[in-house]
């Protein structure tokens, strides 16, 4: 069996160790242009060219959640495409966002404000009633950052493309039920793929219609966000501030507005990291429940697009 390795980005040395380990009767290769097809792939931003010359690929492992980009190229035909399943990322996104959203209830950037002053003084408590968190998106990583808010109390919505149940989470679901998840929170969470059904979702119309004083927090794709709308939400008071850890453009280019605005929390692409161990042990299981004819849970709809 010959897996090829080929990521942007990565240090390839680690992976094909540990893949060689869980994998020992396969030849594991960083692919080079002219290379033999292989069974299987390990990718990241491949170039076209890789995948054009595979056309015998049983499997695409994207060494990532998100294939919004791998899906832009053009794949071998026959090859399924496969997502990381979680592999550590879920508890990652539920402790990211968990502060995101705790360090805006709690006013804790007020509190270190007031300390650098030396200024010891209390600000009224909040309400937790009064901060309906929603979370879009309650695949692997939104059910998990839905239930982890609702540990802390907050009244959780969540809101799924197709009929959702979950433990302690309001669900909602479709475009029909858009409109009252909106509406019903204060603060957002956004935990879509990026799909042709999603991108801009997060505009003027949308944010527009959380609650006063919102709060967006945008851990999935930067092109869910029309930048322009957040500036203008924010500098009308509608928005409160926002937290967010993908953009547009990445890195986010230095004259950007976002990085001055007094109402932003940044970070670089880093809420949910793919954990190399994990993912590896994870790749390995699934190419030996392939092998074997048995299913597996991570395929992505190619048409659907996640
Ligand atoms: P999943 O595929 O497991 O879940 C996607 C969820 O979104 C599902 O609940 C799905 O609904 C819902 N959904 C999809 N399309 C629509 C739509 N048109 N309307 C309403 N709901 C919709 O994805 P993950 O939870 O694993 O990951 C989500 C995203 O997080 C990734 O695609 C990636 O972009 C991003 N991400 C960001 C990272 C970071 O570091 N910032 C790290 C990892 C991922 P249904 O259940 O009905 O199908």
């Amino acid at each position: 069996m010959r897996i090829a390795f080929c990521c942007t980005d990565t240090k390839a040395e680690p992976w094909l160790q540990g893949l060689g380990q869980a994998l020992p009767r396969a030849t594991i290769e960083v692919w080079q242009p002219g290379a033999a097809p292989a069974d299987y792939a390990v990718v990241w931003a491949p170039p076209q060219q890789f995948l054009d010359e595979q056309p015998g690929l049983k499997a695409l492992f994207n060494i990532g959640a998100g294939v919004d980009a791998l899906l832009k190229l053009r794949l071998p035909a026959g090859a399924q495409v496969v997502r990381l399943d979680d592999a550590g990322m879920s508890v990652q996104m539920a402790e990211y966002v968990s502060h995101a959203v705790i360090r805006h209830f709690r006013e804790f950037d007020a509190y270190e404000a007031d300390m650098r002053e030396g200024r010891w003084s209390f600000r009224k408590p909040r309400s937790r009633a009064d901060f309906p968190v929603g979370v879009m998106g309650l695949g692997v990583l939104g059910a998990r950052v839905a239930q982890a808010l609702s540990v802390f109390e907050f009244p959780v919505h969540g809101w799924s493309r197709t009929p959702k149940v979950l433990e302690g989470v309001r669900t909602h679901h479709g475009d029909v039920g858009l409109q009252t998840f909106l509406s019903s929170c204060r603060v957002l969470v956004n935990l879509l793929p990026l799909t042709p059904d999603t991108r801009d979702i997060l505009n003027r119309e949308t944010l527009g219609r959380l609650l006063p004083g919102g709060y967006l927090v945008n851990v999935a794709r930067g092109a869910h966000l029309v930048e322009e709308d957040l500036l203008a939400l924010l500098d009308s008071g509608h928005l409160a501030g926002a937290t967010l850890d993908v953009f547009r453009t990445e890195p986010l280019p230095p004259e950007h507005p976002f990085w001055r605005h007094p109402k932003l929390t940044l970070t670089p692409h880093t809420s949910a990291r793919t954990l190399r161990d994990e993912s590896i042990a994870q790749i390995a299981g699934k190419i030996r429940a392939l092998e074997a004819g048995q299913p597996i849970a991570g395929l992505v709809d190619r048409f659907r697009g996640y």
